[in-house]
């Protein structure tokens, strides 16, 4: 660590030196599409504008390569001058660590957007700057999909490198599992084909952000085997809540059990005082694939529950980020200015007496006069599991295939100083550290694209110490310098 802190040091000495001139001869090593957008341009301003407005990354530059070579040019050009830079594609990274990048080049990777299909049906080759939802439309134009995250407007490749949950998870496994070889800018500016052969292949599926740029990925692609989809949305009041994660965990998650393979349930508290005047409300997503109507079997206790209300929608594949709301359109796409920290946890299944112990906090938190936190989510995500868990619990870096449930306060607030950031800290983290409790679980176990960035490396990478063992060599090996490490550094 300390070496690190040295290292850091110097490259902040020397970044004040970089010149306009310096930057007219990496110019001149890109290719004709490539863009370099200085400080105060109306082009650098949008590039670096991010959804969470919180310990944000810096940077003097915006590099934006229209080749894999440009990305290769890039690296090599901030060695030589001794810059940190970071890979940016949908900015939606929201991990405190990125704002220990306090000067640098950002490579903004939306120029790297081709998605092609090879003839064979069976793979397609994906640029490092695609998004979800290119990635999905292209695609489903051929007849064909694969595992993306679920929002939208989120990058491709940022879920993926560490694992990467989305709605086709269960049949196929991670968004990360799909991946059959990527090429890779390392930190020393050399550019390598990554696969099943190379011991980086194993690292980059969960812990990638720590590695290299990853220009493109050649990933399994399937046939769309159900293209339809319901969703019934029950909305329940606040004093449903034990009796509601009750019967999620009797329906679906006893004796070990994961969701059913078709079928996925999350749900979302928000204070909505149209709905209720006093408290946050549960919404409960019902989703099942393959018919027009969400089994009864799967509604009806929860129907007798007594919701306030119900709503049932059908349609297909590519109207799932609009019903639960993460589509273009919707309020995570937009870049608002608040700050987004999450705090998540997995869990294997509900405790209902810390989710109501949480419920009541998050209920003060969100309907207190003046409170800063009135706009705030809690995300409950159920997806299914069988393609996750039918890969080995070793296979990748992502350690966490034994459990169903992805949780996190999502505390949306608008930035005002230190002091409510400590607040926001300090709640999420109460938050889950009930929910924690509540597992009965030995370790933290978190997701690193959603952490809020004070956990640690084995919250996110794994209680293994051989998991921890395995990913210092390889960053001793491919990163000795830390060059990748804003992103829920390894060490
Ligand atoms: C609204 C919302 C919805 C989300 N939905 C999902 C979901 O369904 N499934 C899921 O798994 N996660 C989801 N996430 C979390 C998501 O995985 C992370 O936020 C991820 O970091 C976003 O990647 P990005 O490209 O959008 O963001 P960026 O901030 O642009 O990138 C995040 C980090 O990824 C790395 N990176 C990006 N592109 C490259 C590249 N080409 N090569 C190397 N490194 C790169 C960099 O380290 C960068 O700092 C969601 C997040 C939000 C805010």
């Amino acid at each position: 660590m300390h070496h690190l802190q040295l290292k850091f040091a110097a490259l902040l000495a020397s970044a004040a030196a970089v010149s306009c001139q310096n930057y007219a001869q990496l110019a001149r090593k890109l290719s004709s599409t490539a863009h370099i957008y200085q400080p105060g341009s109306d082009a650098f301003n949008a590039a670096v504008l991010r959804w969470s407005n919180f310990s944000t990354p810096v940077a003097n530059v915006v590099v934006v390569p229209g080749t894999e070579n440009d990305v290769v040019e890039t690296v090599k050009f901030a060695n030589v001058h001794s810059l940190p830079f970071l890979a940016t594609n949908g900015v939606h990274g929201s991990i405190s660590t990125l704002g220990k990048m306090t000067h640098g080049i950002e490579i903004h990777m939306s120029q790297l957007s081709s998605i092609a299909v090879a003839q064979n049906g069976l793979t397609a080759t994906i640029g490092g700057g695609v998004l979800s939802k290119n990635l999905t439309d292209a695609l489903w134009a051929v007849g064909k999909q694969t595992v993306t995250g679920t929002c939208e407007c989120v990058g491709y490749m940022g879920p993926g490198l560490g694992g990467g949950h989305g709605w086709l998870q269960g049949r196929y496994g991670l968004i990360s599992d799909q991946y059959v070889s990527m090429n890779v800018v390392l930190a020393n500016g050399s550019l390598i084909t990554v696969d099943q052969r190379s011991e980086l292949f194993w690292a980059m599926k969960g812990a990638g952000h720590n590695f290299g740029i990853v220009t493109s990925i050649t990933s399994k692609i399937y046939d769309i085997q159900h293209p339809n989809y319901a969703m019934e949305t029950l909305i329940f009041s606040g004093d449903k809540v034990e009796a509601v994660y009750a019967l999620a965990n009797q329906q679906w998650l006893t004796d070990g059990a994961s969701m059913p393979v078709d079928l996925i349930n999350w749900s979302y508290w928000y204070f909505d005082p149209t709905t209720d005047a006093e408290k946050p409300v549960i919404a409960f997503y019902i989703i099942q694939e393959g018919v027009q109507t969400v089994d009864a079997a799967h509604t009806n206790p929860f129907l007798q529950l007594g919701p306030i209300t119900t709503q049932a929608v059908s349609g297909t594949y590519r109207d799932l980020a609009g019903w639960t709301g993460i589509s273009l359109s919707s309020t995570p796409c937009q870049k608002t200015g608040n700050a987004n920290p999450r705090f998540p946890i997995y869990l294997k299944s509900y405790n209902s007496t810390a989710q109501r112990e949480v419920y009541d906090i998050f209920c003060t938190a969100t309907t207190a006069p003046s409170s800063p936190f009135s706009n705030a989510l809690f995300m409950f995500e159920g997806y299914s599991q069988q393609g996750v868990k039918a890969i080995g619990q070793d296979a990748t870096a992502f350690a966490y295939r034994a459990d169903n449930l992805l949780v996190a306060p999502l505390l949306t607030y608008t930035p005002n100083g230190t002091l409510v950031d400590a607040i926001a800290s300090k709640l999420g983290n109460t938050m889950r550290n009930i929910l924690f409790l509540g597992s009965g679980e030995s370790s933290l176990n978190t997701y690193v694209n959603y952490a809020y960035g004070d956990e640690t490396p084995v919250a996110w990478y794994g209680s293994d110490s051989w998991r921890q063992d395995r990913l210092c060599a390889l960053k001793e090996d491919f990163d000795p310098r830390g060059q990748f490490s804003f992103y829920a550094p390894i060490v």
